[in-house]
């Protein structure tokens, strides 16, 4: 049993000053048993260190942005060299070049990027600049994907909304909730009934094209195409959220994931939004798209974003760090064979034991739903056993094992995991199976 001594009084001190003690409520563990949430001290390469000196393998890395692992020496070093340099200009600088390029190379789908301070604030901006393009209001989003915390996409929002019981969030006016449609994922009845009803006011179709928010759900074959098609048969516009997806599964987006879905290369949305991994663990957001679209943003055009901090040097130094590491060969077949090792020792613990267990996994992240059913959309991934996900969490947490204390996010592997943590975790599974388990 591992002592939370410190941890308990931060959070007590934390609850005067910030609210719910947290800054993002994904953080709090009331959908875990409550109570206070492990406070970190220190982190470096897979492990985190908490206020009281214990230490976890970390299989969050931060909601994903952390792929590299804490600390790595080539990202830090590059954030301290920026830093050195000064903070922020307000002026343009070579280094988003670079990134912007590098981002352009891997993506061929954007002409043209422009950063921003966050995943929220790429995926607000496409909706924007998707209006301004087509002078139409409306948009289509899946039940269940998470796109930031913008008015527009906060109805049936999985992620923290779902995780915390408010997938529609009080606060948004119906004015604004009533331009938003929300369709099932993984089938198109849905998509074709609403394009025929609202499609000359619909002025794009948003899709996370790999589920990273309800677990992390593939779309079925042939789905992406078909959203495509029929958006576009209506006239509206593609907008892929590949906040996580993007150098989470290869060097690329899923729009290049080839590899896995032959038939998705051709595939090319009008506008992306990225972020997480591409800050390499400091704030950054970025979108992209066709020239023609982008260029309704100012100052070319009438759709106006601007941003104080955005592409601040040290967020763009270090994901042209964070890139640079995850080029090199060989990084994501890594991952990928820790992430078949874990997922198979989990289901083999969970078997044992009779705990009913899915694992979704797409090459090194993967998401555990305690049910006996396969996980393909949103109403599968709710009918799942949260209370029994709370207590495998809290067992995993007492052994050193830290994962998103949530059942809708993924566990994700870094380049910094070995196979001595996957031998670890295992272990540590085992225990935990058993002790939630009738075995
Ligand atoms: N889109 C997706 C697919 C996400 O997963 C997230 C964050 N989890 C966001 C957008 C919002 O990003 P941020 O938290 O950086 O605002």
């Amino acid at each position: 049993m591992q002592e939370r001594v410190r941890s308990a009084q931060l959070y007590e001190e934390a609850k005067k000053h910030i609210v719910g003690g947290v800054n993002s409520p994904s953080r709090s563990f009331k959908a875990v048993g409550g109570g206070a949430p492990v406070f970190m001290k220190r982190a470096e390469g897979a492990y985190f260190w908490d206020a009281d000196g214990n230490r976890y393998i970390d299989y969050l890395a931060a909601f994903g942005p952390i792929i590299t692992g804490h600390a790595h020496p080539h990202v830090t070093e590059a954030i301290v060299r920026a830093a050195r340099n000064g903070t922020l200009y307000g002026t343009a600088t070579e280094g988003e070049i670079t990134l912007a390029r590098m981002l352009k190379e891997a993506i061929p789908s954007m002409d043209k990027v422009r950063f921003v301070n966050s995943g929220t604030e790429a995926v607000m901006t496409t909706i924007r600049v998707a209006r301004a393009a087509t002078k139409r209001n409306k948009i289509v989003k899946f039940a269940g994907c998470y796109h930031g915390h913008s008015d527009l996409v906060l109805v049936a929002a999985g992620s923290g909304p779902s995780t915390l019981g408010i997938p529609d969030s009080a606060g948004i006016p119906v004015s604004i909730a009533s331009e938003v449609i929300t369709v099932p994922f993984n089938e198109l009845d849905g998509l074709k009934l609403a394009l025929e009803r609202w499609g000359d006011d619909v002025a794009a179709v948003m899709v996370e094209p790999i589920v990273g928010n309800f677990g992390m759900v593939m779309p079925k074959p042939g789905f992406l195409e078909g959203v495509c098609r029929l958006a576009r048969e209506a006239g509206a516009l593609v907008i892929y959220d590949e906040v996580i997806t993007a150098f989470r599964f290869h060097y690329g987006s899923t729009q290049t994931f080839s590899a896995a879905f032959p038939d998705l290369a051709a595939i090319e949305p009008d506008l992306t939004a990225l972020g997480k991994i591409i800050g390499g663990g400091l704030p950054i957001g970025a979108y992209g798209g066709r020239r023609e679209v982008m260029e309704q943003v100012a100052p070319l055009g009438p759709a106006y974003q601007a941003g104080t901090m955005a592409g601040n040097p040290a967020s763009v130094a270090a994901g042209i760090a964070c890139l640079e590491v995850l080029r090199e060969p060989g990084v994501y077949a890594r991952m990928e064979s820790l992430a078949t090792r874990l997922t198979g020792g989990l289901a083999e613990s969970a078997a044992r034991y009779g705990v009913p267990l899915t694992i979704n996994r797409i090459v090194g992240a993967f998401s555990t739903h305690f049910c006996d059913h396969p996980v393909t959309n949103y109403d599968e991934a709710q009918d799942t056993d949260g209370e029994l996900f709370a207590r495998f969490f809290r067992e995993m947490l007492e052994r050193g094992v830290y994962l998103a204390p949530s059942k809708y996010e993924a566990w994700f592997l870094t380049t910094a995991h070995t196979d001595a943590d996957i031998d670890a975790t295992l272990e540590a599974a085992e225990a935990s199976f058993k002790a939630i388990g009738q075995g």
